[in-house]
């Protein structure tokens, strides 16, 4: 995803949630689509020693993700010679500790290269259901996985490129694991821990992270429609991506649906028909057409939005039309003559006030299921 994707999406952070008095001011956009697996460096890849004894398997999804610095010099080297030869240091030093291995899961380069840290990190987050236990945040170790970003960030910040990297393995752990973006903390938010770490500066731009990440689980990550622009219906006892975009929309705006584990089971439901029971429009349990039209938008501020506009509001407005109508939209976020005529259609089939302009009264009608 490029930067002036996952901009956009942040700059849409401040809309106001329009209904639903029981609805969470979550600050996270509501769309979930897939987030690319990132190009992590394997231990193999960089030359890892063997672990000394066996390294815990947990067959349990971490509940948080936490962010620390190396506290190494800034290095201006961001080759991938140095990466690798960052992630063999980090092995050396703990193992002199007396750690088995790597203590962190993963590691982040100066240069942006993601390396696996811990072995078996990187097929354990792949498949989502397991992590290997680690040794990066006492007493909170059997229950999350760690990034190291490699330097010192008590007064600078990381590099541009370890950023978007940042953005993406971190937006690829929470939709593996199923994490919402609030259980990306730094070191120091571990209880109990007695450290600064990940430096003052880093820290300041956490809540950014966040919203950075919320982004990219909302638009995906390297561009593309692929799933994201799809909306089959789905109901109890169905299974895949679709599934768990419900359920990952869904907890973000306040409605627990269990695990997003893609498995339409009866937490789902009974989030979704809470959710329903708030849009008025009839509650089924069941993630139509329309139902996905309000999932789609519902983050959306809402502000009137017309021809040769773009951004974001677009953006949600076409998601929103794409889903509720089933129309063959880009959702590319320019306001062209295929959205307007959308939106002219939608507003016809509605009842609304027709002059293809997403105004007040064509989002209300979006956001509720209408
Ligand atoms: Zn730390």
């Amino acid at each position: 995803m490029s930067r002036r994707r996952l901009l956009q999406g942040t700059a849409a952070l401040g809309g106001v949630i329009a209904f639903g008095t029981a609805v969470s001011a979550s600050t996270t956009p509501a769309f979930a689509a897939t987030v690319s697996r990132p190009d992590i460096m394997s231990t193999n890849d960089w030359g890892a020693s063997a672990a000394q004894g066996s390294l815990p398997i947990l067959t349990r999804r971490p509940t948080h993700l936490v962010i620390h610095h190396t506290t190494h010099v800034n290095s201006d080297d961001f080759s991938n010679a140095a990466a690798k030869e960052v992630a063999r240091l980090i092995q050396r030093n703990h193992m002199t500790n007396g750690w088995a291995d790597t203590g962190q899961q993963f590691t982040i380069a100066r240069g942006g290269q993601m390396l696996e840290g811990r072995h078996g990190s990187l097929d354990a987050v792949v498949d989502g259901t397991r992590f290997i236990e680690g040794a990066h945040a006492y007493g909170f170790n059997d229950q999350s996985v760690g990034i190291e970003v490699d330097g010192m960030y008590t007064n600078d910040v990381p590099t541009d490129a370890q950023w978007s990297s940042l953005v993406h393995l971190s937006a690829y752990i929470c939709q593996r694991y199923g994490l919402h973006v609030d259980r990306i903390i730094a070191h120091r938010d571990v209880p109990g821990a007695q450290t600064l770490c990940c430096g003052d500066a880093f820290y300041g731009k956490l809540s950014a992270l966040r919203a950075e990440v919320a982004s990219a689980l909302a638009n995906g990550v390297d561009g593309g429609s692929g799933p994201s622009g799809d909306y089959p219906t789905v109901r109890l006892g169905d299974e895949g991506d679709a599934v768990r975009r419900v359920q990952v929309t869904l907890d973000v705006i306040g409605h627990d649906p269990g695990v997003a584990d893609g498995v339409f089971g009866p937490a789902t439901e009974k989030a979704l028909r809470e959710y329903q029971s708030l849009l008025g429009t009839g509650v089924d349990g069941i993630a139509g057409p329309r139902t996905w039209g309000a999932l789609a938008t519902h983050h959306a501020a809402g502000s009137t939005v017309t021809s040769g506009d773009s951004g974001t509001e677009v953006e949600y407005l076409q998601r929103g039309l794409k889903a509720s109508s089933g129309v063959d939209l880009a959702t590319d976020g320019l306001f062209g003559d295929q959205t307007e005529a959308a939106v002219s259609a939608y507003q016809k089939a509605r009842g609304l006030t027709v002059d293809g302009v997403a105004g007040a009264e064509t989002w209300a009608a979006l956001k509720h299921g209408q």
